[in-house]
């Protein structure tokens, strides 16, 4: 497969997959026996696998072009799914540190984006751009760019069927990569306090970063949203937690299987979609389905003992597209 725009329905998502490489915290786990979970001979709605040894850079030349169609004003959104480890974050930031030659998807959509507008500019179009950054721990919302010290509640409010807003939500006016990295930081920032104060694990939060993008021209003008979601672990219960800690294992899982249900709503195109049924597919209401355009990676982890997880994210892709 060499394009990445492969035939399919108008409408569906289409579905990466990314092994991550064994680290050396996995103590060459059997890494002979190391296969690629192949569900019974079941079709693969995969478009695409990108081994251990892929690159960051390999792996947004091929998402470059999705992101550069949200300069033409289309909704793009990228997820990341999978169990906690399988390279989720990886993907979408990069390890920290940030450094340049292994940042992840978030920098090097912005930096792509930042290039592309100073050659549209000759053309007489003038960008801007809004970063936000929100975590969604179990159905509630939180502000990244915001210190956790002050407390604010943030809520989902539709005023018009094309805008979702979220009260107090911060945005921060962006023109260089750096300011989106040192973003990305604060974020990180925040995520883990937040996470060590309440004794949470961030794998255990969606994290939402979103570009507000608005393009003016004496054509005419354009607004388009690009949102990178790194997605909760999606790692099945563990039956030796706590009750209270179960009860709120199945609240997040169910927030992943909301966003499947959409997924199938807009594959299908049912007249309904569920998308009031959790907090991140009623944020995410007017970048899914319609002309936006939709990805997800399922990252997964190359050790024989995460086979039955890695097995279960393939059915979770094959299932949404
Ligand atoms: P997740 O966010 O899904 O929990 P992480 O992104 O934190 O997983 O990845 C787990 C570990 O594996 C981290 O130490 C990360 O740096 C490393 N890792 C993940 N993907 C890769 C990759 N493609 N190449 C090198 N290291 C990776
Ligand atoms: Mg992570």
């Amino acid at each position: 497969e060499t394009n990445c725009f492969c035939p399919m329905g108008e409408g569906n998502i289409r579905v990466f997959c990314r092994v991550r490489p064994l680290l050396p915290s996995d103590h060459a786990e059997n890494l002979e026996h190391v296969q690629f979970p192949n569900d019974n001979g079941r079709e693969s709605k995969v478009q695409r696998v990108f081994p251990p040894c892929s690159s960051q850079e390999v792996v947004f030349e091929d998402i470059s072009l999705i992101v550069q169609s949200a300069l033409d004003g289309y909704n793009v959104s990228i997820f990341a799914y999978g169990q906690t480890g399988s390279g989720k974050t990886y993907t979408m930031e990069g390890p920290h540190p940030l450094q340049d030659d292994t940042m992840g998807i978030i920098p090097r959509a912005v930096h792509q984006m930042f290039n592309s507008v100073v050659e549209l500019k000759d053309k007489g179009w003038k960008y801007t751009f809004t970063a936000s950054f929100l975590e969604i721990y179990n159905e509630t919302i939180r502000d990244l760019l915001v210190d956790k010290t002050v407390k604010k509640e943030h809520k989902i409010k539709r005023p018009t069927s094309n805008a979702v807003h979220v009260t107090n939500r911060k945005y921060l006016n962006v023109e260089t990569v750096e300011e989106v990295l040192s973003l990305i930081k604060i974020a990180k920032q925040n995520r883990a306090t937040a996470c060590t104060r309440m004794n949470e694990s961030s794998s255990r939060s969606h994290s939402v970063f979103q570009l507000k993008i608005e393009g003016l021209s004496k054509k005419g003008n354009i607004t388009s949203t690009l949102t990178l979601i790194d997605l909760v672990g999606s790692e099945r219960i563990d039956k030796s937690e706590s009750r209270d800690r179960l009860k709120e294992t199945k609240a997040i899982n169910c927030s992943l299987s909301n966003l499947g249900g959409v997924f199938i709503a807009l594959a299908n195109k049912d007249t309904f979609v569920p998308y009031r049924n959790s907090k991140l597919t009623y944020l995410l209401q007017n970048c899914l389905g319609g002309n936006s355009k939709t990805l997800m990676f399922v990252n997964i982890s190359p050790k024989n003992s995460s086979f039955g997880e890695s097995l279960n994210s393939l059915r979770f892709a094959s299932k949404v597209n």
